[in-house]
């Protein structure tokens, strides 16, 4: 189906007010939840082809979050949709006030590949509870579960309320030009700047889920062991082509040596390394990036791991030590399995080196010290992110999540991705029977004293 086409499809949808219906959207969740139930084990092996990503992670870091938030949607749309009543105060004296959430209209949600089913179809399931309609764009680099995705949606949504268009960069260009009522993208920083300048033009509201390097900071006086068993769970999950995932470890240099070996055997215990053929552990997504994260193994600075296979797109779980921040590994975000760990002696030093870059969009401090975690919380500005754990805080539907400054714009999860896919009509309701004329001309001392006093 021609884009153009399929747009204005929606839009005239859209505009026969359906989606407006709370029972019909419940309905739509409730059916996006069967369809999932239905292919999973289809959803399981489309993501394997793509890069040998196992039933375990998929369901752990990608399925489980849909289905928990179409439950967390059918259980609260009715609520969240209510008009909620505000104050109104003496000078609109007898109106009452409220706010109206309402859909937007057609949305456009565009999909990155790390997490190809949750990135794509979280947002559409977010926006479909707002009442929109929605086309998604995944990932082209992920091509089996971009081709799953849409065969199990498009064949069991009508095109005008819920469609997958697959496809590329001219894809993505062409859906571009139409006026969307929002779109929600996620991606990187330098397309994520592409996609504002595009909705800039239609002056369409955009929210931007992007990356950057997101620090962890290990304390002296944290619990080595258990810092360093989150830390390489977190790190090497997806092999570290998690968005939030710790991109690189600041320890306080008293506790780097036993941190490290904490690491290396958190290592040797998760995963079985070289030539691990095992579905524990996903591939690099393509020889790109695998040549890339390659040439950012400095020989002299791995502590352990550094073994590649090319033809597997292997990496294995990689540390790096005597890190600086003028190395190549800490310019841009690595988005792969290699941790560099930098030691400081000065908590603030190390501060000011992070605050000194873009705003992250993760920051995970360890540390049993509650003053030593308030002050980091408070110095350094980034999107969301943990105590004593890194990366689940995406779990807790109850915290928005999304970046800041570079990181992204706009959040969602839970109620915040209802709000950020609905506007809030704010409403003035005022009876007949009483007018207190003061407003109206002709002015007088007497009339601008009532309002003055009325104004405080
Ligand atoms: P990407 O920016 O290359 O691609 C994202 C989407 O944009 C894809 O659908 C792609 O087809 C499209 N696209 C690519 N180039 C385009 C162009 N020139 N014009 C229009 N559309 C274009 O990102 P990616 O490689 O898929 O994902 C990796 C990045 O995404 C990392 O930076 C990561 O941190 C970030 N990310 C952020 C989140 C988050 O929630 N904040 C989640 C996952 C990934």
């Amino acid at each position: 189906m021609k884009i153009q086409e399929l747009y204005s499809k929606q839009q005239v949808f859209f505009n026969s007010n359906e989606t407006k219906n709370i029972s019909f959207r419940i309905e739509q969740l409730k059916k996006f939840r069967k369809i999932l139930e239905e292919n999973e084990s289809e959803l399981y092996a489309a993501i394997f082809e793509d890069f040998g990503k196992s039933e375990f992670e998929t369901f752990e870091s990608e399925l489980s979050l849909l289905y928990h938030e179409i439950n967390i949607f059918v259980k609260n749309i009715q609520r969240w949709s209510r008009r909620k009543k505000v104050s109104t105060g003496l000078i609109n004296f007898p109106a009452k006030s409220y706010i109206i959430p309402e859909p937007l209209g057609v949305t456009l949600v565009i999909g990155a590949w790390n997490y190809p089913y949750q990135l794509s179809m979280l947002p559409a399931i977010t926006s479909i509870a707002a009442g929109n309609t929605v086309i998604i764009k995944p990932s082209e680099l992920t091509s089996k579960t971009s081709a799953i995705m849409a065969k199990i949606i498009n064949t069991n949504f009508p095109s005008n309320f819920l469609h997958v268009v697959e496809g590329g960069i001219p894809v993505t260009k062409e859906l571009l030009t139409h006026r969307f009522d929002k779109i929600f993208f996620t991606g990187s920083i330098p397309v994520g700047k592409i996609i504002y300048q595009a909705a800039a033009k239609h002056l369409t509201p955009v929210t931007l889920e992007l990356g950057g390097k997101s620090p962890t900071f290990v304390l002296a006086d944290c619990d080595i062991n258990v810092t360093a068993k989150r830390i390489v769970w977190a790190k090497f999950l997806n092999a570290g082509q998690t968005c939030v995932a710790p991109d690189y470890i600041l320890v306080d240099q008293s506790i780097e040596t036993k941190f490290l070996e904490a690491l290396r055997s958190n290592i040797k215990e998760f995963y079985t390394v070289a030539g691990d053929t095992s579905d524990n552990y996903v591939q690099i997504i393509n020889t790109a990036n695998f040549d890339r994260l390659q040439k950012l193994l400095d020989p002299n600075k791995i502590y352990c791991g550094g073994e590649i296979d090319r033809e597997r797109r292997f990496i294995s779980p990689t540390i790096l030590q005597n890190i600086s921040f003028d190395d190549e590994i800490m310019q841009d975000e690595i988005f792969g399995p290699i941790l560099p760990v930098v030691s400081y002696s000065d908590l603030d030093e190390a501060i000011q080196h992070v605050k000194a870059r873009p705003k992250p969009l993760a920051c995970y401090v360890y540390s049993k010290n509650r003053k030593t975690i308030a002050k980091v919380l408070k110095e350094v500005s980034f999107g969301g992110g943990a105590v004593n754990e890194s990366v689940m805080h995406f779990a807790n539907s109850n915290l928005p999540f999304g970046g800041v400054g570079l990181s992204g714009m706009g959040s969602y999860h839970g109620k915040s991705g209802f709000d950020t896919f609905s506007h809030f009509k704010s409403i003035l309701d005022k009876p007949f029977w009483f007018e207190a004329n003061i407003k109206y001309s002709p002015y007088s001392k007497n009339k601008l004293k009532i309002i003055k006093w009325l104004f405080k």
